[in-house]
């Protein structure tokens, strides 16, 4: 039976074109070299949102807009390919995770490192995954194609800015490999467990994110925290989730926590995950109040307190919803 996709292109490089300022996205570029694509196997529909963006300058607002028309075009198509910019592509696919609670049909995320009009493309390949991943009934996951790789999209991580292997999930197993024929490793896909039941992201969050490094930023992130305007944090801790036990911090996350403004604490390392009491130098966090993220990503972070903003949890439900497994996004010790 023929497949029925939603194509929603945002932009990015795999529809640009040089332009005296550099390479841009081409509105109506893309949409004319995807139809090669359709067959009697496939159809699709393609949506070009105005105007094209490079995803550096994605918004929550935009990100509410793709959650948003995949939720309302759900029951209509088997299938939904998000065409998007490398950039913050790893951002959006865990926004999409998170918001589509109970998804039962593939979305597919997917771009490129070069845009398709380059001979040495990768574009044409990724599509082509993200089209085939995108046909499979029982993948009820948001997944990002990438260079021969299928990614659970909560967990993927753009890793390179110049190889085509642009994309990784450091602490997930990848969920194929697309060679001459395609491996699906079925047995890590998600099996859903509650209807389909969309929230759609807060815009107007404000999602405070503090990188930790030797020197003065303890205290700059202790005063930011203070700031009335925040909504939520995420700390980017050293190595198993250590601080320093400097008290302006570790205050300002004690005051945080008691106002109701959640500090998350993931690691800055790529691979591993934040183990309370693994090293002594943990636990003046974990006393503060700060919520051990274990091996999330900050992109999956950013999407789980973006949409705490539309949750109607109280602290304690909004805490255990942010250490727990909600969308295969952390590993649970
Ligand atoms: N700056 C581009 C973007 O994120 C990079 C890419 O698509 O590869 O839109």
């Amino acid at each position: 039976m023929q497949k029925r996709l939603l194509v929603l292109y945002t932009g990015g490089t795999i529809g640009m074109d040089e332009t005296p300022d550099g390479l841009a996205p081409v509105p109506g570029l893309l949409p004319r070299l995807l139809e090669r694509f359709r067959s009697p196997a496939l159809d699709f529909e393609l949506r070009e949102y105005a105007p094209l963006i490079d995803s550096s300058a994605i918004t929550l607002a935009d990100m509410r807009t793709l959650c948003a028309d995949i939720a309302a075009e759900y029951e209509h198509f088997d299938g939904f390919v998000v065409i998007h910019g490398t950039d913050t592509m790893a951002y959006t696919a865990s926004m999409l995770a998170f918001a589509l609670r109970g998804l039962a049909k593939p979305v597919v995320v997917t771009g490129s490192q070069l845009p398709l009009v380059h001979p040495r493309s990768d574009g044409w390949s990724n599509l082509a995954d993200a089209f085939e991943a995108a046909c499979q009934d029982d993948l009820h996951e948001v997944a990002l194609a990438f260079d021969r790789l299928l990614l659970r999209g909560c967990r993927a991580r753009k890793v390179d800015a110049a190889a085509f292997a642009g994309f990784d999930s450091p602490n997930a197993p990848h969920l194929a490999r697309f060679g001459i024929s395609v491996d699906w490793y079925r047995e890590h896909w998600r099996r859903v467990t509650q209807p389909f039941a969309p929230v759609l992201p807060d815009a107007a969050r404000r999602v405070l994110p503090m990188l930790l490094m030797p020197g003065a930023s303890t205290a700059l992130f202790g005063r930011m925290l203070h700031e009335d305007d925040v909504d939520a944090a995420v700390l980017l801790s050293y190595g198993n989730g250590n601080a320093p036990a400097d008290p302006a911090l570790l205050d300002a996350i004690a005051a945080a926590t008691k106002r109701g403004v959640p500090v998350l604490n993931l690691t800055q390392v790529v691979r591993g995950a934040v183990e309370v009491g693994a090293y002594a130098a943990s636990q003046p966090l974990a006393r503060a109040g700060a919520l051990p993220g274990a091996d999330m990503t900050p992109e999956a972070a950013l999407a789980k307190l973006t949409l705490l903003g539309a949750l109607d949890l109280d602290a304690e439900a909004a805490r255990a919803y942010l250490t727990a497994n909600v969308a295969g996004e952390l590993t649970v010790a």
